[in-house]
């Protein structure tokens, strides 16, 4: 069996509320079939507080082993680096998330908070809040970049606000097997990162001929004028549904960005930025000068059906 232990540190508790709805495989088989056994969680746990301060403190001194590390929140470290903004009987969280971090087999910055700061790290900014091992983009947040944990392994960030029910359970699943897991160069697992949420979409026709929305809530593409990241987002939202049926642009909401460490963008989130008549971010790998051209085109070149917006979404 490999031991668990959640701990949260600045979170709103979303990550823990998207894990109840993972069905693939869920929860309950994380703990029943997939040899997880978990020793604390926050809100699942219904051992007393006096237990569970017995447990950390055998994990610290090593009496208990302790094989996955999840931290869910971003690392409050204000005021003064001393991070007792966010303590727990007297002692900042990030001081307790360091020391279990030093004895884990593998630790998993479960949601974009714990992986690059997220929310509480956006300007400006008064918990002075960072991740656990990035802040923001730049690599080095409670941990240096360099370090690793018992099973030689960066912290594995699984983001996202909150990070994917699936990019969690089977993450837990492949390291409970003892698995390799690669990751990526944000060291998130590339089997959940792989694709950008541009790919599933079912606006992606009005994105090929370029008819666009104004307001959310229509059938066309969101990406023009209404800020969409999809295509620029590595995340599975389109290829594999929430909770089996819907995504934020299957509901008519552009997609955020919320698996990248810059996530939220310091900007209207449901506003295109762009540099006269051309999207300041295009999708991945796509050249400035040949995009405008090719738009053009594409909208001269669009059925009716495309135009008149007709295809159900
Ligand atoms: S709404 Fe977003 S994800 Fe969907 S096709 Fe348009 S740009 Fe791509």
């Amino acid at each position: 069996m490999a031991t668990l232990f959640w701990l949260q540190t600045g979170a709103c508790g979303g990550d823990s509320l998207a894990l109840l709805s993972a069905e693939s495989p869920s929860l309950e088989q994380i703990f029943s079939a997939h040899g997880v056994e978990l020793l604390w969680h926050p809100s699942l746990s219904g051992a007393s507080m006096r237990e569970h301060d017995a447990l950390l403190e055998r994990i610290v001194n090593g009496e208990q082993a302790l094989d996955i590390l999840c931290v869910e929140g971003s690392i409050v470290t204000a005021p003064r680096g001393t991070g007792l903004y966010d303590s727990y009987r007297g002692r900042a969280r990030m001081d307790i998330a360091r020391e279990l971090a030093e004895r884990a087999g593998t630790v998993v910055a479960m949601g974009t908070c714990a992986a690059y700061g997220g929310v509480h790290a956006a300007a400006p900014n008064p918990g002075d809040c960072i991740g656990l091992q990035y802040n923001r983009s730049t690599p080095g947040g409670l941990l240096p970049p360099e370090w690793r944990s018992r099973a030689g392994l960066p912290v594995v960030n699984v983001s996202g606000c909150p990070a994917h029910p699936h990019a969690m359970t089977q993450t837990l699943a492949w390291l409970a097997a003892g698995l390799p897991l690669p990751l990526d160069e944000l060291n998130r697992p590339k089997a959940f990162f792989n694709t950008v949420v541009h790919q599933g979409c079912t606006r992606n026709e009005y994105h090929e001929y370029d008819i666009e929305e104004n307001e959310p809530g229509g059938r066309a593409c969101l990406f023009f004028n209404l800020g969409c990241q999809g295509p620029m987002t590595q995340a599975v939202c389109n290829s594999d549904l929430w909770n089996g049926t819907s995504s934020k642009t299957r509901a008519g909401v552009p997609c955020f960005g919320c698996t990248s460490p810059s996530f939220p963008r310091d900007t209207d989130l449901f506003l295109t930025e762009k540099i006269g008549d051309i999207p300041l971010r295009l999708p991945l790998g796509v050249e400035r000068p040949r995009y405008m051209a090719y738009k053009n085109l594409a909208r001269a070149a669009a059925p009716e059906r495309v135009k008149d917006k007709k295809m159900d979404v």
